[in-house]
């Protein structure tokens, strides 16, 4: 695995870009090296569910949507001067209870509620297992599952598991944090510095726009141009260590 200054780990292809985007490329310019790490991108078994047909349909990207979302992500990081890995966990509408096959998920409302047990244990260790491959010089940003998201939830649990604390900065789940999470988060955004650095918001932009097949759904816009407008009244927002 190879070892870089900071990997930023992602829970879905767009959560890095939309919540650290200006961050990273800030990082990239100032020549360190960045590594995103995208933990729900793998291949589901069996047959798609009706969440997960419905979940493609509203993305619209076809046949091999998990393949689509790879390139978006792939695109946007090497816009923001990063590289990119994938992780072999399908995302929660994909997976299945082993023993009987079931969908883990059925609805959309219960993605945001109780883990499923085979996530508490199964899932969680096999996303713990990959994220002690990584390796950082300075620092691994993680999620603070602003949210609740369970995958969100899932990553941040898989990283306190394994990822050295005093290496750990928690970032604001953007867009879930400005509404949710906004009054608790004591993160902070430095008026000068890395996060407010106008250039690179400008760049986190044009990787955003990458995503075409999430930019709508995620702010709620009808064009992309309202969509990037959004985005870009967002503020990045850190914290050192572990979200409470
Ligand atoms: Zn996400």
């Amino acid at each position: 695995m190879e070892r870089n200054d900071y990997w930023v780990v992602s829970p879905h292809a767009d959560d890095a870009v939309l919540s650290a985007g200006a961050l990273i490329h800030f990082l990239a310019e100032a020549g360190r090296s960045v590594g995103v790490f995208t933990i729900f991108a793998g291949h589901g078994r069996g047959e798609r569910s009706p969440l997960a047909l419905s979940a493609e349909r509203l993305w619209g990207l076809g046949s091999d949507a998990v393949a689509s979302r790879q390139r978006e992500d792939q695109r946007a990081c090497s816009r923001l001067g990063a590289t990119v890995r994938f992780g072999e966990s399908p995302d929660a509408v994909y997976r299945r209870d082993p023993t009987d096959g079931t969908p883990l998920y059925a609805h959309q409302h219960e993605l945001f509620g109780e883990m499923h047990p085979h996530d508490r244990k199964a899932t969680v260790q096999n996303v713990a297992d990959e994220l002690t491959e990584l390796r950082a010089n300075h620092a691994f940003l993680v999620p603070s599952a602003h949210g609740d998201h369970v995958d969100h939830r899932i990553a941040k649990h898989a990283a306190q598991l394994v990822l050295p604390d005093r290496q750990v900065w928690s970032y604001a789940d953007l867009p879930y944090a400005e509404s949710a999470g906004r009054r608790t988060f004591r993160g902070s955004t430095p008026s000068r510095g890395p996060v407010s650095d106008t250039d690179s918001y400008t760049v986190k932009l044009s990787a955003a726009a990458e995503y075409s097949s999430q930019l709508a759904l995620v702010t709620g816009a009808s064009t992309s141009r309202q969509a990037l407008a959004i985005v870009s009244s967002w503020s990045e927002r850190f914290t050192r260590g572990f979200a409470r």
